[in-house]
């Protein structure tokens, strides 16, 4: 009997290089894309340690936890980092990045997130873009959180190093991932001394072994399962269409926020402003006095299937986070979420008017 996980054939070069070109048509990209056998983490690191050295000096924006991972493995590679950080509840702005660069003239790498899951905020790639070209640095981009659920648009934004992952607003696996990479890149890691080669994190070994060679001949046996699950989850985006795959998000967003603050009992949007808040995932702030690990708990135990989590680290006091993205960008989870934290509030002594949260989220559906 045929399993559908198992007796698979191996995947052909040709097969895989087809699922790049599909990745990179929905991106809207001419630079060459990379699929990487691993979670989004390898082609992250990789990028930073192909591209940075001693040599380098960095702007590394922090807007949440994954800035702070990039900026320590800059310093890792020899790199100088400046670090901008602004709070979590904001976005990062393409004039506070101009003055960092007017600043520090001789940077020459600049990294971002584009959104954030885990603290709910999206930046404005495009303006910043237009700023970090015209300085003339490299631009590193972290779009996991982001594509699938708002346009990502490496060309026309001037990235030159575009990671994203298929686990978040894509619906797909989480075991590949991809990187589109610029000529400019390129030509910086060739003349990168440290960066790595013959290794696992290495993208010079598939520039020179896969793409430079016709892409005929694969490095090793890819990650054949997740490979297929790659190219079914693009090809559902693709016959869904991706502007309604992210409208989907863009309102999963608008519902949350607007819901939760029907619903009340305290609860406010994290991102105070709309317009910086993620489509991927909505992040709130729970009451002085109430711990948003507990509610998130409460709520799970009323209703186990719905995704929330708390904030990470030193978050998880204060922040809750909804993550409507994938499957669960639908009002069917938002409307599961806020009724599992109105349950919450409730048992917790505090007030919740689930009718006005569902009333809400059902208007701004339409
Ligand atoms: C989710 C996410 C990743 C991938 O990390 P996982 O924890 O493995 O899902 C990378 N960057 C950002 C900004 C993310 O939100």
């Amino acid at each position: 009997m045929t399993h559908p996980f198992l007796d698979l054939a191996p995947l052909s070069a040709a097969h895989f290089a087809s699922i790049e070109d599909r990745v990179a048509r929905l991106l809207s990209t001419e630079q060459d894309v990379v699929i990487m056998q691993g979670e989004a983490l390898l082609p992250l690191e990789g990028a930073i340690r192909a591209t940075a050295g001693p040599g380098t000096t960095a702007l590394n924006v922090i807007t949440g936890p994954y800035g702070q991972t990039f900026g320590d493995w800059l310093r890792d590679c020899g790199a100088t980092v400046y670090d901008l950080a602004v709070p979590f509840h904001t976005a990062v702005t393409a004039a506070q990045i101009g003055e960092a660069l007017a600043e520090h003239p001789e940077i020459d790498f600049v990294s971002l997130v584009h959104a954030e899951a885990a603290t709910g905020n999206t930046n404005p790639v495009a303006e910043i873009g237009s700023v970090v070209r015209e300085h003339g640095a490299l631009f590193y981009l972290d779009a996991v959180a982001s594509v699938g659920a708002e346009p990502v648009l490496p060309d026309a934004w001037g990235v030159d190093l575009c990671v994203i992952g298929a686990q978040k607003a894509m619906g797909g696996p989480a075991g590949v991932s991809a990187v589109s990479v610029s000529e400019r890149a390129w030509t910086r890691m060739a003349a990168n001394p440290h960066a790595p080669r013959r290794s696992y994190l290495s993208l010079l070994d598939w520039k020179e072994r896969w793409i430079d060679g016709g892409r005929k001949t694969l490095l090793h046996a890819p990650a054949q399962l997740e490979m297929l699950a790659l190219e079914a989850c693009v090809e559902r985006i693709e016959a869904t269409g991706p502007e309604t795959v992210m409208s989907r998000h863009a309102t999963a967003a608008a519902a949350t926020r607007a819901g939760a603050l029907a619903l009340g009992g305290g609860l406010e949007p994290y991102v105070y402003e709309a317009v910086d808040a993620a489509p991927v995932a909505t992040t709130l702030r729970t009451p002085a006095g109430i711990n948003a690990s507990e509610l998130v708990a409460k709520a799970l135990a009323a209703d186990p299937g719905v995704p929330l989590a708390a904030g990470g680290g030193t978050l998880a006091k204060e922040m809750i986070r909804v993550n409507h993205y994938g499957p669960d960008a639908t009002p069917g989870a938002v409307h599961a979420c806020l009724a599992a934290l109105g349950a919450a509030l409730a048992e917790s002594g505090l007030s919740a008017d689930l009718a006005a949260a569902h009333r809400t989220v059902t208007e701004i559906w339409g």
